[in-house]
């Protein structure tokens, strides 16, 4: 065969015959025993591979290199006797295409920046107690998702983190930080446990190619979409990326320590490009793994300069084999999947059943951006919000028409949403509470396909987006009680939709990076969690706990059942106000039989009349907690406070 034509490699790869004839479902990776390694390469376009050995994960010498020896369906193999735990290797692969040295797809560890993988022995990277860890129970009407990135975590020097665990892993296992450590106002984990999400959402955190791990990190940021090696952790988040295990076991403390404050721990996963052309994967089978135009050339569905082809049968085997593999080594509660429009439904509908097969694996979340960064050249179904029918009831995505409709659209900063004021934006204000199950728009087979949120990494922050919208030049680190206010209106309104809550970190002590939209790349001082801010704002954070609590002691409003969407009772209000009713489900555990809900998104008060029977107000525009303590009653009507989400309680 020759693979030297992309053409030709495009008409080979997509034939019916090379997937007979290559596809391979043995092991593949390392496997290490005490007694010997097991090396496997799966490389069908090789004429020859070969091995090579390092004491170190980089510089020094080669200490050796072996031939591997070809298998059936393309597969290489060779077996080192002895206990190789520590040592480093590349292959060399040779095709018509000339060689390449590569490190392996499958590896496990690596040293400094990913080059040189590494065997190791899991076991011996493993903290104490970890065979005992386990995901923590946290049913649908409990999921609250909050996503940050290892760095921002704890790089501001007044996270109360010792400056070693600064941007960190290991930051993550401290759960007792307070502000400058002086003992008063949680950050870190510990504020997490206050604020009552269910699930911390990482942002990369496999082994990413844009941040050098040998030279400082103080000048160096980002976020780390470029993935360079997929099934072991990034350098730069451990104390030292010199040696391999490290990241490894540092990661599974971080895992354990979360899981020990009651949360799971989501992956955000890149799967859809590499960082470059010379990577892992196009080392061994160069062109087999990414989509290609009709000349040859790597399409660009992703933007960033490659798109990974999940269709081909071996590229979805190695997605596969790696989301499964992060769950059952590193315990991973779920997996976000970037630009998952550039995934065919079948893989992910597959992934989906092999996630289920593992112990509580029907509880592991599977959600994703529905939606690609290009022209793709995916010509199938695509993992996209046009066709969340076909994908898994348990497969959700983000929906933008939730975030938009509620905070405005995120290209424009000037589009307001229902929250500022936009004419005829309380129109798919229903919709969003019902999570489009109701809507013609959008066809979700259930509210648990819906991720609802108003921010995440990506765009404005939610209270840049309300200043920019409000002022024309905007102070951000003005304290704006307006904007204040439709930010408690906004949580108010997501955080009653059905659907998986979502946030960006901080949006709860209203977040801001000054305007910029997209900081992927700007400095850690613009994107780490300013934690004085969050004492500062310390009752927004309130409101947004209160609400979370509020939603959790009502199940039926977090219930992945379309039946529950079906369920609200929408009123006829005066425009722009919302208002609804849900009644609590038979034997749910609710703590209200009902309950009722209202958005004011304009400037002056607005009273409304009650349904018949005793209603409690549970929350108004200013106090989510109100529902904690002694009880007010509402006979007959509810004055609602400007910018205001109010929610009231029957008792019986
Ligand atoms: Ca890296």
């Amino acid at each position: 065969m020759s693979a030297i034509n992309p053409v030709t490699s495009k008409a080979l790869f997509e034939s019916d015959a090379f997937a007979q004839q290559y596809s391979y479902d043995g092991p593949l990776g390392p496997d290490y025993t005490p007694q010997g390694t097991y090396l496997r390469l799966w490389a069908p376009t090789a004429l020859r591979v070969s091995v090579n050995l390092y004491r170190r994960g980089d510089g020094g010498f080669c200490i050796g290199t072996l031939p591997m020896e070809r298998r059936e369906k393309g597969a290489w193999t060779i077996y080192l006797p002895g206990d190789k735990h520590g040592l480093y290797y590349t292959f060399t692969v040779q095709t018509e295409d000339g060689a390449r040295e590569t490190g392996d797809p499958y590896a496990r560890a690596a040293g400094v920046n990913g080059i040189r993988s590494m065997i190791v022995d899991l076991r011996r990277t493993d903290p104490p107690d970890w065979a005992e860890d386990c995901r923590p129970d946290l049913p649908p009407s409990r999921r609250a998702i909050w996503e940050v990135s290892v760095r921002d975590f704890s790089q501001d020097p007044a996270s109360g983190v010792p400056r070693r665990f600064q941007g960190k892993y290991l930051a993550f296992t401290l759960g007792t930080t307070t502000l400058d450590g002086r003992g008063a106002c949680p950050t870190g984990l510990n504020h997490l446990r206050w604020l009552g999400v269910s699930h911390v959402q990482l942002m990369p955190v496999f082994d990413f190619g844009s941040v050098d791990e040998a030279k400082p990190l103080r000048r160096q940021y980002n976020w780390g979409y470029d993935p360079t090696n997929y099934n072991l952790p990034e350098g730069s988040y451990s104390t030292d990326p010199f040696h391999g295990e490290v990241r490894v076991r540092e990661f599974k403390q971080m895992v354990q320590a979360i899981h020990q404050a009651g949360m799971g721990v989501v992956m955000d996963v890149v799967y859809n490009h590499t960082y470059r052309y010379e990577n892992v994967l196009n080392g061994t089978v160069p062109y087999y793994f990414f989509r290609q135009n009709e000349d040859g050339s790597f399409s660009n569905g992703s933007g960033c300069g490659n798109e990974f082809a999940s269709e081909r049968p071996m590229a979805r085997r190695f997605l596969i084999d790696s989301v499964l593999y992060w769950a059952r080594e590193y315990h991973i509660d779920g997996f976000r999947f970037d630009l998952m429009g550039l995934y065919d439904v079948d893989t992910m509908n597959l992934l989906r059943a092999e996630l289920d097969k593992l112990p509580g694996g029907e509880e592991i979340l599977m959600y994703g951006e529905p939606w690609q960064g290009g022209q793709s050249q995916l010509h199938r179904y695509e993992a996209n919000k046009n066709n969340l029918s076909m994908l898994s009831e348990r497969i959700g995505v983000f929906c933008d028409d939730t975030r938009d409709a509620i905070k405005g659209g995120c290209f424009d900063a000037r589009t307001p949403g229902y929250v500022q004021g936009k004419p005829g934006g309380f129109w798919d204000i229903g919709a969003a509470v019902a999570a489009w199950c109701r809507s013609d728009r959008l066809s979700p087979r259930a509210p648990s396909q819906i991720i609802s949120y108003v921010s995440a990494h990506d765009n404005f922050t939610l209270w840049d987006k309300l200043m920019l919208v409000r002022y024309k030049k905007p102070d951000f680190m003005t304290n704006d009680t307006i904007a204040l206010a439709q930010n408690r209106l906004a949580a108010g309104i997501y955080l009653t939709c059905m659907g998986t809550p979502f946030m960006q970190a901080g949006e709860e002590f209203a977040r801001t990076k000054k305007g910029q939209g997209n900081s992927y790349r700007s400095p850690a001082s613009l994107n780490q969690l300013d934690w004085k801010r969050a004492s500062q704002y310390r009752g927004l954070v309130d409101y947004y706990r209160g609400l979370l609590a509020l939603r959790a002691a009502f199940p039926r409003l977090g219930s992945g059942n379309r039946e529950d969407a079906d369920a609200i009772r929408f009123f006829s209000l005066e425009p722009p106000l919302v208002g609804w009713q849900l009644d609590a489900a038979e034997g749910d555990g609710a703590c209200w039989s009902s309950l009722l809900v209202f958005y004011n998104p304009t400037e002056n008060y607005k009273s409304v009349s009650l349904p018949e029977g005793e209603w409690r107000l549970l929350s108004d525009g200013i106090s989510s907690s109100l529902w904690r303590g002694e009880l007010v009653t509402r006979n007959g009507r509810v004055s609602l406070l400007p910018y205001s989400a109010t929610i009231l309680g029957r008792w019986n």
